[in-house]
């Protein structure tokens, strides 16, 4: 994908630590837990064709996704292992669920409703998913109403509810405990509810990536793993609780494409907001916010050359941004620039830029842009 001929703008996704990720999480959480591996939004920007494929080979089994398009990229790239749709479907995809063998949550009537009269067409069962509302107050039918619920779909008799799961709000909020607890009860209660009327569940799940590490007792028997296994664990995980190893899977760097001694004293960039102050050597690196590198870092972040942490000046623009490379010495053209990564000692973490600009790591990488080619590396 990347040659000499494209600019040199790239994220490097390694590989061996995303199955290191995967290998230590699978231990932290134990045999009784099953580690389906999140991989919607691309893989949190990462690549999910490349990541699941490599997931599968690691031995994951379960594949989640957001949205029935997510699965049928996968599905359509050959990963064969169940794939859950975690935000349902819309009715008219019912058919396509059946083509793809995927397993969608259902929390509508409407929906599940669809998905039985496709299946009973077909002479077959589907399989789904119950998604319970514990609390997010986002997908799921209310923890109040899944009695309700369930004897309506107790009618659908070519639909099988093979798990049910809900979703936590601030797993990763030590101060919030007792919400957690609270969901983890109401939930518990919604799979008894089920229980009693006859639905068997093989897979129970509420862990997200801080529920799984900070909750112990939330791992029933899966856990839907997203964050972590990308290495952004910093600002997901509450700090102070024992967590399996992680290491970050993206690295973003470019090189220096022009560079130029500009005098004390003269503006740069849009607007003018960043005066030099000393006669400065400026770069011009090949990143700017349509590559995800957010405007807000505007004289704020930092990028690494030769080793050194250098300082962004003046505005990040949409294909370019400057640094001030002054107090390195002998930086040139072509200087590899670290942006996402380690060069040296230093070290830029995903989470330093989100911190920065006021967000969480997710963003950070599910913002990198479509222009930045993936360089998909496998050594450690
Ligand atoms: C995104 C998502 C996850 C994964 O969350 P992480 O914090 O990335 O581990 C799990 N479950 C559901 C329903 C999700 O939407």
């Amino acid at each position: 994908m990347t040659s000499s001929f494209t600019r040199p703008t790239q994220a490097d996704i390694n590989h061996q630590n995303l199955i290191d990720n995967f290998k230590s999480i699978t231990s932290f959480v134990g045999p009784e837990s099953e580690v389906l591996a999140v991989v919607k939004a691309d893989s949190y920007g990462h690549g999910a064709v490349s990541c699941a494929k490599s997931l599968e080979m690691a031995g994951c089994g379960w594949f989640g996704v957001a949205i029935v398009e997510e699965a049928l990229e996968l599905r359509q790239a050959g990963i064969s292992s169940p794939v859950l749709v975690l935000g349902g479907f819309w009715p008219a995809q019912a058919d396509v669920i059946l083509d793809y063998g995927l397993t969608p949550v259902v929390y509508r009537l409407e929906a599940a409703a669809a998905l039985n009269s496709s299946a009973e067409r077909r002479g077959v069962t589907a399989d789904a998913h119950l998604k319970v509302d514990t609390g997010m107050g986002r997908l799921g039918v209310r923890w109040d109403e899944v009695e309700e619920f369930a004897r309506e779909l107790r009618l659908l008799k070519n639909l099988r509810i093979e798990g049910v799961m809900s979703h936590f709000a601030a797993a990763d909020d030590l101060g919030e405990n007792d919400f957690t607890r609270l969901q983890e009860d109401r939930f518990r209660t919604s799979v008894e509810t089920m229980k009693s009327l006859g639905f068997n569940p093989t897979y129970c799940d509420i862990a997200n990536s801080p529920g799984a590490v900070a909750h112990p007792e939330t791992r029933p028997n899966m856990v839907r793993i997203g964050g972590i296994l990308y290495g952004l664990g910093d600002d997901v995980l509450p700090g102070g609780v024992e967590s399996p190893k992680l290491s970050p899977v993206m690295s973003i760097k470019s090189q220096i494409a022009h560079i130029k001694m500009v005098p004390a004293g003269e503006s740069l960039g849009y607007g003018r907001s960043f005066t030099t102050g000393r006669e400065s050597v400026i770069a011009s690196v090949p990143m700017g916010y349509h590559d995800g590198l957010p405007r807000c870092l505007s004289n704020a972040g930092e990028m690494i050359v030769r080793g050194r942490r250098v300082p962004i000046v003046g505005r990040v623009s949409m294909d370019w941004t400057l640094i001030d490379v002054t107090d390195v010495a002998n930086a040139d053209v072509s200087d590899e620039v670290m942006i996402i990564g380690r060069q040296g000692s230093e070290e830029i973490r995903a989470s330093d830029l989100a911190k920065l600009a006021g967000t969480i790591s997710y963003e950070i990488t599910c913002g990198i842009g479509a222009r930045v080619p993936r360089k998909h590396v496998t050594t450690g």
